[in-house]
């Protein structure tokens, strides 16, 4: 595919990694191909980083740590206000990389990027509210004063599925907090991160406070950032896999650790809910980013009196859906890579074996791309993987309950608590399930919790600390208390 849009977006995105304020090669000089999920064609080629590099990007924030710590919070959160207009300013060129190198829709990218942005302006206003307490010891023999610094040297490791907000997340707080940083991007989506760091560049972000190394070896070069003498915290956002290997590594270098892993989140609809309502909302927590959101609405949990219009509606709805590049105007792009596509087909296709019945979809669009249609399944035997594990796809498998007590164990029958969605009109019944649904946030009368002024986070494996709200920025500080004689 070629236009003018695709031209400015790709030439936005430098292709070097961030070291030190400068752009530069791998020492090597090896490059790996950055590949567009809808056509298979190579957009960019991008410096394969490894632990020489990562190495040279820890030095380079260890020596710029300090000065950034003492940098007065007014003028940290100015550089964030900077980049946060200088990011709204290029909305559609960083809109169009997202979209060539993830597959989502143009229309999901401008979006994300302006939730993106808001985590910018949401920490440029934290960034000079870090505050401590000043009390007197229950004794009287001295003043108890708290101040909280910034943790310092801070490993930041983001997912593909939202290349741009899943960065701003951590680099906002992190910045905000006074902690300088290496960013390890997705190895398939390191164009808007790439174009990110050059926003910082020009917002006056001072050299070696903000690093990035690009590569196709992960686990080396994160490997080499954590067992760098600086390294105070890792930050990281992926799967449940790789964030308890992650957890473990810097268990044993006691690091400071932040972890947004996997979800498997139910989708309630109870009897009195409003059904075009649930509808709405159950659209938009399974389709926003193609299904391959960690808060996609993985199942759908309907009472027996609605299950069946709900599914005729969701089917109609999912079946409405166009499929096809993300910048030619289609709703739903491809997933990201063919191993994914594979993945979630058979999960369909195994289902459907056992007995699922496909009301929509269950069909790979003719290539290229890593397309997957809209998929709607009813009668799922419980025990499937459709129903045990993340999806992360265009794929909505219905299952009826009859009582609030079954559809609540059912909701918490997993070892991931990310999010739930629960709709009904019963303000009882809502504050209950708020209570006994075991994640870390829920949706009520909402298919969408994430919002930068919120606390992001799951808990049971999927993870621990929050990204956003009042919260966000504690995880890059730690607290100092100094005890004065009187
Ligand atoms: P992933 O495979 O875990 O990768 C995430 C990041 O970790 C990438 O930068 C990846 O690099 C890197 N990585 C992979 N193996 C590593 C290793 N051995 N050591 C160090 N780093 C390693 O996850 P993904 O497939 O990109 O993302 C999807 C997952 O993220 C889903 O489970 C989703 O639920 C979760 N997610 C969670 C949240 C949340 O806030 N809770 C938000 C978004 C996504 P490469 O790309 O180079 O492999």
């Amino acid at each position: 595919m070629t236009s003018p849009l695709k031209d400015r977006a790709l030439s936005s995105a430098p292709t070097a990694l961030f070291i030190a304020g400068r752009w530069m090669a791998a020492e090597d000089g090896a490059t790996f191909a950055v590949e567009d999920p809808a056509t298979g064609e190579t957009l960019a080629q991008v410096p394969d980083g490894g632990p020489r590099e990562a190495v040279l990007a820890m030095d380079a924030a260890q020596a710029a740590q300090s000065d950034w710590a003492h940098t007065p919070p007014r003028r940290r959160s100015e550089i964030l206000t900077e980049a946060w207009r200088r990011v709204l300013a290029a909305e559609e060129e960083l809109a169009a990389l997202m979209t060539l190198e993830m597959g989502k829709a143009l229309e999901e990218s401008r979006g994300e990027v302006r939730y993106a942005a808001e985590f910018l302006r949401w920490f440029a206003e934290e960034a000079v509210r870090i505050d401590g307490r000043h009390s007197l010891a229950p004794d009287g023999s001295s003043r108890l004063i708290t101040q909280r610094q910034p943790v310092g040297v801070c490993v930041l490791v983001t997912p593909w599925n939202f290349p741009l907000a899943m960065g701003t997340r951590k680099i906002g707080p992190a910045l905000a907090a006074g902690c300088a940083m290496v960013i390890k991007p997705a190895a398939q989506t390191p164009l808007s991160m790439l174009a990110l760091a050059r926003i910082f560049q020009e917002a006056g972000l001072p050299d070696g406070v903000l690093n990035v190394v690009t590569g196709e070896r992960a686990g080396e070069i994160v490997t080499a950032c954590l067992d760098h003498p600086a390294a105070r915290k890792i930050s990281f956002t992926g799967s449940t896999a790789v964030g308890r290997l992650l957890a473990r590594q810097a268990g044993e270098r006691l690091l400071r650790m932040s972890m947004e892993l996997g979800g498997d989140n139910p989708f309630l609809v109870f009897a009195d809910a409003d059904l075009d309502a649930a509808v709405d909302g159950a659209m938009l927590a399974k389709m926003r980013n193609i299904g391959e959101a960690c808060t996609a609405a993985n199942r759908f949990l309907v009472h027996k009196s609605l299950a069946s219009a709900f599914a005729e509606k969701m089917a109609a709805r999912m079946g409405a859906l166009s499929v096809g590049h993300g910048l030619s105007g289609a709703q739903v792009g491809p997933l990201i890579d063919a191993k994914a596509r594979d993945r979630v087909a058979k999960l369909v296709d195994d289902a459907v074996a056992a007995g699922a019945r496909v009301l929509v979809g269950a069909n790979r669009p003719e290539g290229p791309g890593y397309f997957y249609s809209p998929t709607v399944l009813t009668d799922v035997a419980a025990d499937l993987p459709a129903l045990k594990t993340e999806i992360f796809g265009p794929v909505a498998p219905i299952q009826a309950f009859e009582t609030d007590e079954e559809a609540i164990t059912l909701a918490n029958d997993s070892e991931l608590g990310l999010t739930a969605y629960a709709y009904t009109r019963d303000l009882k019944r809502g504050h209950l399930l708020v209570d006994r649904l075991n994640v870390g946030m829920v949706g009520l009368n909402r298919g969408l919790v994430s919002n930068p002024a919120a606390p992001f986070g799951g808990v049971k494996a999927s993870g621990m600390g929050r990204e956003g709200g009042r919260e966000g920025i504690d995880e890059y500080l730690s607290v100092k208390y100094a005890s004065i004689a009187l």
